[in-house]
């Protein structure tokens, strides 16, 4: 019978994640809407991030641009998401693997998209995972090579849940800032 392993990719509510005992993600009381805006005839827009910051109002003072975004978008690729993240100092210490399962992408290190790095560190942990695995012949080298990749990747998402929360933390300005720190350690 050949090796088998099992790599959980199945996102922040992982079942993977539950089973190999990681803490639950952290409900961060915001929420994000997603659509798609179809220019067929092209944008012409400059091809750079925007960022518009209102509160409590429909935005009636937005430029433009927003607007035209808003009205092209079709319902049908609407989305509406809470956003989660896991815990820094768990995902630090978490067990991410237990024999030859692990999880990858968001079901290892949820994070809030305020720096828009969620799907690009998935992309990392299937480069480091397949690294680590490259050489395994064996039940024991598949462990040794998913703990090294538990190890290499475990700081480096730990970093970025922080950086993109801080990011938040500055953008939104509800909440004192001592009732955020709490909720993200
Ligand atoms: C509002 C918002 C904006 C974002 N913007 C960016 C951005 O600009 N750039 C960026 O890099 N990232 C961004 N992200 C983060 C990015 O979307 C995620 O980090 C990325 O999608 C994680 O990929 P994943 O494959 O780990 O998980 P997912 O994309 O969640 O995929 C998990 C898959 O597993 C499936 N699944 C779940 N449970 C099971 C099950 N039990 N059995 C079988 N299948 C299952 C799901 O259906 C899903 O298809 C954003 C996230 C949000 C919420």
């Amino acid at each position: 019978m050949g090796l088998q392993a099992v790599i959980g990719c199945d996102g922040v509510h992982s079942v993977v994640a539950q089973w190999l005992g990681l803490a639950a993600p952290r409900g961060t009381g915001r929420s994000a809407i997603r659509g798609l805006g179809f220019f067929p005839d092209g944008h012409g827009y400059e091809m750079a991030i925007q960022q518009f910051i209102s509160t409590g109002d429909l935005a009636p003072d937005f430029p433009p641009e927003f607007k035209e975004v808003v009205r092209r978008s079709d319902l049908s690729t609407l989305s509406w998401v809470t956003l989660h993240f896991r815990s820094p100092w768990s995902v630090l210490v978490c067990p991410a693997r237990r024999g030859c399962v692990t999880v990858a992408g968001d079901a290892f290190h949820p994070m809030t998209p305020d720096l828009g790095q969620g799907g690009g560190i998935a992309l990392e942990d299937a480069v480091v995972l397949a690294r680590c695995l490259a050489r395994a012949g064996s039940a024991r080298e598949t462990e040794e090579g998913m703990a090294q990749y538990v190890a290499a990747r475990r700081w480096r998402a730990a970093a970025v849940i922080m950086a993109s929360f801080f990011s938040g933390f500055v953008q939104q300005a509800s909440g004192g800032p001592l009732t955020r720190l709490v909720k993200l350690i």
